[in-house]
């Protein structure tokens, strides 16, 4: 969709009408701010694009925020492993930025909400610090550390920061209203003490600020204009400008939270918490699992930045929390690659076909095409010689008229090569066929240009030359949950809805011409789905990853129930 053509999604409406009103252009700053505490996922997709597209939309510089203020659940590898994606997507920030940066500042400024009267050390355990909080109906009960000098909070906030205490020992709470409406806004807790090396300031610091007390003041040092989050955080806005009041200044720009709907996909989790579940206790192989939602899973699985992206556009910026079904994601992917991908032949379930009227030892190499979508891929040769596999799936006995794949007295075209018509077959004791016997018409080659290679019969079939075949070890992976929203259930955890058959490997049977293929390459494997070269895979033993089978059979199969 061209960048006209689309209209304004909620978020550019008010950016524009802050253009009216508050900003100037040259003022506008966003930021995407992941905690580096486990790998993006689709869903942060959403908040990517929304970000940067509005970055390129209007010029303005985009920040990578890194929200690093809980040293117990982050790690550098997050971090670089984020860095990775966002510029795998095709987005380049401004700035990299992370909030332990700014953990000085955050201190000063906390030194001064105490001078002000507006935060104090509170001593109390945090269960009673819950326990005084309160319900939406019912006022919370001050604590009695609340009325404390302010000598006295500054020496004990200053002890908290020197070590002095253990972890639990004290807090800062800012001082606003035990009895507001809003339980965000019931001295709220701005620092904890924590005896833990954080990945960048190591054991500068032993209090750490919490992520109301950081965001907002982030947002004002980095000058961004709009913090956009989700929506769980929109009771958090008040309490965002509260902290604030406390520090701006009016030469300064006053940065706004906005907040959108998260996103989410059916049959999995986005959610960094889960899917690290899944990662420890091993039901996948790691966090790039192509079977995992991630965007590192998504390459992996052969998912191009451009799929990813155009998906995220088309389903939008909402106001409303849903479930977007994985059926449109892999609408996108097949879209892309069906433009890009190199058509090749390979088969994953292989039935032998005996072309009897074919000289025992001759071979030739047959012209196929590259891809139909795009004529500079040119064409490549695929040799044919007597005995060749094709899918199980493409013979029978017998069938009715609607099956227009190979059956006894029936003719179907090779791909690329000549009409066969099967004769018999040969079963195996179990009553199994093991193998066609055909013959083929030597005058309808294709692209020959004779009135046989013309003739039209209703079925074409892929296939390989068994002795010019090499093999691959092929994952083809099924959705990872079986529930459309595995953590909707109150009763069941998400865990239960796991998919035990997600991945099944099988040994496929390649045209030579995949020999040379590289880790990352992406392919057509006609009629089976798209492909690509996974990680794992070497020279010596290729293993490709099903990205998306052609058509949606899920769509089928729901249908028919
Ligand atoms: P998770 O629960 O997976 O950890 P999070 O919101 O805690 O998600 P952050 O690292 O804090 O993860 O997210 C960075 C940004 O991405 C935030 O602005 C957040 O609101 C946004 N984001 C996260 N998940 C989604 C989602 N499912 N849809 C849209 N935006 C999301
Ligand atoms: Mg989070």
């Amino acid at each position: 969709m061209s960048e006209e053509a689309r209209s304004l999604n909620f978020i550019e409406h008010i950016v524009e009408d802050d253009l009216k009103n508050d900003y100037k252009k040259e003022e506008l700053r966003f930021r995407f701010p992941p905690e580096p505490n486990g790998y993006l996922h689709i869903g942060h997709a959403s908040s990517i694009c929304l970000n940067f597209g509005l970055g390129l939309r209007y010029n303005a510089p985009v920040n990578l925020r890194f929200d690093d203020t809980n040293p117990a659940k982050e790690e550098k590898e997050y971090v670089e492993a984020i860095k990775k994606d966002v510029s795998w997507l095709g987005f380049e920030w401004d700035t990299e930025c992370y909030a332990s940066d700014y953990f000085q500042q955050l201190y000063d400024w906390a030194v001064i909400l105490i001078k002000n009267g507006k935060a104090y050390v509170d001593s109390q355990s945090s269960e009673d610090i819950a326990s005084q909080k309160g319900t939406p109906t019912e006022p919370g009960k001050e604590s009695p550390y609340r009325n404390r000098s302010v000598e006295e909070n500054l020496e004990l906030f200053e002890g908290m920061k020197n070590g002095e205490f253990s972890d639990g020992a004290h807090v800062l709470r800012a001082k606003i209203n035990m009895a507001s409406s809003n339980m965000l806004m019931r001295d709220p807790v701005m620092y904890r003490i924590l005896h833990k090396a954080h990945h960048r300031t190591n054991t500068d610091w032993c209090i750490y600020p919490m992520y109301d007390w950081t965001h907002g003041e982030s947002d004002y040092i980095e000058q961004v204009s709009h913090s956009l989050c989700t929506l769980e955080f929109l009771p958090h806005r008040e309490l965002y400008d509260w902290f604030l009041d406390q520090v701006v200044s009016s030469d300064k720009l006053r940065p706004k939270q906005r907040e959108f709907a998260r996103r989410n996909l059916s049959h999995t989790v986005v959610s960094k918490r889960k899917l690290l579940q899944l990662v420890e206790k091993g039901v996948v192989a790691g966090w790039d699992d192509p079977r995992m939602p991630t965007i590192s899973g998504l390459r992996r699985r052969g998912f191009t930045p451009e799929s990813i992206r155009n998906f995220a556009d088309t389903i939008g910026i909402a106001k409303r929390d849903n479930v977007v079904d994985v059926s449109l994601l892999d609408f996108h992917v097949r879209e892309h690659l069906n433009k890009i991908a190199p058509r090749v032949m390979a088969v994953l379930n292989p039935l032998k076909v005996v072309i009897t009227n074919y000289e025992v030892g001759k071979e030739e190499w047959l012209d196929a095409e590259n891809n139909p979508e795009d004529e500079s891929a040119g064409s490549r040769k695929v040799p044919f010689s007597r005995e060749i596999y094709i899918e199980q799936e493409d013979f029978r006995e017998e069938a009715n008229r609607k099956f227009f794949r190979l059956k006894l007295g029936g003719e179907v075209r090779l791909k690329n090569g000549y009409i066969i018509k099967a004769e018999s077959c040969t079963k195996d004791d179990n009553g199994n066929i093991v193998e066609v016997q055909c013959t083929y018409d030597p005058k309808s080659k294709s692209g020959s240009g004779t009135e046989e290679s013309l003739r039209k019969v209703k079925g074409t079939l892929h296939w390989v030359s068994i002795p010019h075949a090499i093999t691959a070890e092929v994952r083809l992976y099924d959705r990872l949950f079986t529930d459309a929203t595995p953590d909707s259930h109150k009763e069941r955890d998400f865990m239960d809805f796991v998919n035990p058959d997600s991945l099944e490997k099988v040994t496929g049977y390649l045209e030579p011409s995949l020999r040379e293929a590289k880790i990352g390459d992406q392919l057509q494997f006609q009629r089976m789905g798209y492909f690509n070269v996974d990680k794992d895979s070497t020279p010596e033993h290729l293993v490709f990853n099903r990205t998306v089978t052609l058509r949606d059979t899920w769509a089928k199969l729901e249908q028919k129930e």
